[in-house]
Formats: C-alpha cells, structure tokens, sequence
C-alpha cells in the first residue's frame, strides 16, 4: 500500500476542491471492502463465473526450446472473458459501485479496451454506463465503440483539444464533480489521483496471485521464478502480476522486468518510453509521476504499434520501484513485438496482444539472459484478435488489403 497515496515522491492526490470529497468517499468504502469477506465473495464468484478465472499459465515448451535459455512460462491472461485483464479492475470498481449505492458508472477509453471491459461489467451488473471517447479516437476504434453500444453503454464523444484519451480523462472529472451523488468514475489503470493506484493494483493482484500458486503447482520442488516480464502502459497489468512478489522482496529477487514501448524510434513521439528513456518528473491528471514532456512541461504525443501502451504517464508505484531499482524497464520496438508475436503464434499457436507482445519480446531476451535452468513467467495480458486490422497489414500486407476492399465493396449498397 502507499504511505498516505505516496510512493516514494511519487502519486499523491492533485484534484480540484470539488473532487476531494468522492475521492475520500472511495478510499473509505475501498479499505473496509477489501477486509469484508462478503465483498471478497462477490469478486470471486463475478471472476469464476462470468470472467473464466484462473486464467491457465502454461509451460511454453517449444518456445523455451527455440529461444534456447530459461524455462519461459506465459500466463495466459487474455483467456479472461472480454479478452485481457482490464476486466478484473472493471468487475472491483463496478461492485465497489453497489457496495457504494451507486448506480451510474463513468469511465475514459482511448483505444477502447477498458471501455469494453467496462461496458460489459456494467452490463452484467446491471448499471449504467457512459463511456468518455475522444473523437478522434472513435473514428480510429470502431470495433471496440461497436461492442460497448452493444453492451448497452453511452459512448459520448470529446471534442475538446486533441480529441484522444486525455481530453477524455478530462471529461470523466469534470462529469464526475457534477454527478458523485450517484456515479462512480471507473479508472482503467494503476494510476490517477490516490486510491485509483492502490485500488486498481489490488484489483489486478489476482493475475500474480493465481501465477504464484499455478508456478507452485506446476513445479512443487522448484522455488520462486527467477524472472517475472510485463507490458508497461498504465502499468495495471505489469503491477498486479509483480504485486505477491513485491512485499516478498529479499535482494532484489525474482527479477522484474517492464516492457514500454521503445515505437519506431527514440525521437520524442516516435515511442512511449517513459522510465527506460527520457521521462520527466510532472503533475499531470491528478498524480504526480514521470511523464514524456517537452520544454515547458506540455505533454508531448506518443507513439507505439500498440493502442494500449500508447500513453505519456505511467502509474506511480512504478515509477518509484523504476527509480528504486526494484523494477528494470526496457524498451521494446515496435518491429521486436511483432516479431515475438510470429514467434510465440508459430511455436505454441498463441494469439498475443500487440501490447503484451512487447512482454513477449523482453522475456526472450531475459530467458537468453539467465540461461537453462531458470524460470521466466510472461504476462500475456491480452489476446490478439483485437488487433488484426494492424498485425495482418504488417504481415499480411497485399493479401489483407485486398480483402478490405472486397469486404467494403460488399458492404455498397446496390
Ligand atoms: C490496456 C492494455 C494494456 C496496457 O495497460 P496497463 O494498465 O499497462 O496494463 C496492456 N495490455 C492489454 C492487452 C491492454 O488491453
């Protein structure tokens, strides 16, 4: 937990007056939820029964013989219901909602994946649903504006400076000052204004906690894994599977590793690297931690191949582990990603997510590292289907193009 919503320098709670009051509303209802074991009731059987936890980790046997180093283990996180582990945050905060009395929900999505995860939580739980979107990016992530419509949420378009995800977060406060009375502002990472970084982290330890066991399970003689990789965006996914190992920390063992997203170049907006590269100490949103800024401290654009690792902030308890030490962050190309997903698709027929292929990636280059012997335990934090209109025009090129064209011709009407 933080020290009063500080880890290290970093987090704290940076709002306006009018948001001190849900926000201290939240971190009461959050600290008694967590000790009540009805609560833990619910969030364990909306896991069993609608999100199809545990997620299986699996042994990547081929790959481990291929890559020619450490046993290399993956959780296979994307098999959650709705395709990644932003569901398990979604489902918290919406039951937290009922806990709350409170019956409508809000939230932000730039590339659409927390507002699908959203959407449907809020469909199976029956609340209201209002999902915050950048025009900009509704025109560029249909697919995903298609689901949450069909799960019955309001995507209300932005149109306010960049139209992306930050003008979304934006919107989300703003609605949220107004309307706390009866809505809960549901966050999608381990970041934003204390206790979104504590709340969404417990949220999320179930992916390290069920990884800790299944590890034991899988190998009852062995001791703790040696190295443990995951995809840094906001940094929920990375935090919640590092999380069972970060209270057991005796020097510096097992080692862990954050992939961010090293994009097309190390220019500033050609990548998302914000620890392993040029990220600077700000307060941006509510929270202080490192962010890509220029000069004047302006949030600069990003780039990355992935939506969701596509982002200038990360979460602050892992900025402070970064600074620590305790965590060594990487930047992975966008070129590496794709490669590791060919690799893990052709050796163990997995479909990684193009933001967890950045995880891929890093965990060969780690297994290589420590050699046989070892064993590296990868996050694949989400399944890859999402992605085929980029993966398929990297690698599918003119064969996929032709496809688009005879699909929209389809389409014409007559
Ligand atoms: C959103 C997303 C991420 C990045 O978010 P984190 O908060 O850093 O986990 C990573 N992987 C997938 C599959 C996602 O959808």
């Amino acid at each position: 937990m933080s020290n009063k919503g500080y880890f290290g320098e970093y987090g704290g709670r940076y709002v306006a007056e009018v948001l001190r009051r849900p926000l201290e509303e939240l971190e009461a209802v959050f600290e008694s939820a967590l000790t009540d074991s009805r609560f833990c009731d619910e969030i364990e059987a909306f896991a069993r029964d609608y999100s199809g936890r545990p997620t299986p980790l699996l042994f990547a046997k081929n790959a481990t013989r291929e890559a020619g180093g450490a046993d290399i283990f993956v959780k296979l996180e994307g098999l959650a219901n709705t395709g990644a582990h932003k569901i398990n945050n979604a489902a918290g905060q919406a039951l937290l909602a009922g806990r709350m009395g409170k019956s409508r929900i809000i939230a932000e999505t730039g590339a659409g994946q927390h507002g699908v995860a959203t959407a449907a939580a809020c469909a199976r739980l029956g609340l209201e649903c209002v999902v915050y979107m950048g025009e900009e990016d509704i025109r560029r992530q249909r697919p995903n504006v298609y689901w949450m419509e069909l799960f019955g949420a309001e995507v209300r378009p932005v149109t306010s400076g960049t139209r992306t995800l930050k003008d979304a977060v934006n919107a989300a406060l703003r609605d949220w000052a107004a309307s706390w009375e009866n809505t809960h502002y549901l966050l999608g990472s381990a970041l934003g204004p204390a206790p979104f970084p504590d709340m969404v982290r417990e949220f999320q330890a179930v992916i390290g906690r069920e990884t800790r066991d299944q590890l034991t399970a899988a190998r009852p003689a062995a001791s703790e894994p040696d190295a443990l990789v995951a995809c840094v965006g906001g940094g929920s996914n990375a935090i919640g599977f590092f999380e069972p190992w970060l209270v057991t920390d005796d020097a510096g063992r097992p080692l862990l590793v954050g992939a961010e997203a090293g994009g097309r170049g190390s220019d500033p907006g050609d990548n998302a690297v914000r620890m392993a590269g040029a990220g600077c100490l700000g307060v941006v949103q509510g929270y202080r931690s490192r962010f890509l800024t220029d000069a004047d401290g302006q949030v600069l654009p990003t780039h990355s191949i992935s939506a969701g690792l596509d982002y200038a902030g990360i979460g602050p308890q892992l900025a402070h582990l970064g600074e620590t030490g305790r965590i060594r962050f990487v930047a992975v190309s966008d070129r590496s990603a794709l490669e590791a997903l060919q690799f893990f698709a052709r050796t163990e027929g997995l479909i990684f997510a193009m933001e967890s292929a950045h995880g891929a990636a890093a965990a060969l280059d780690v297994a290589r590292e420590l050699g046989s012997g070892r064993t590296v335990v990868v996050n694949m934090s989400g399944r890859g289907d999402k992605d085929i209109f980029i993966s398929a025009a990297a690698l599918d090129g003119a064969a996929w193009r032709a496809f688009l064209r005879s699909e929209s011709e389809r389409e014409e009407p007559a």
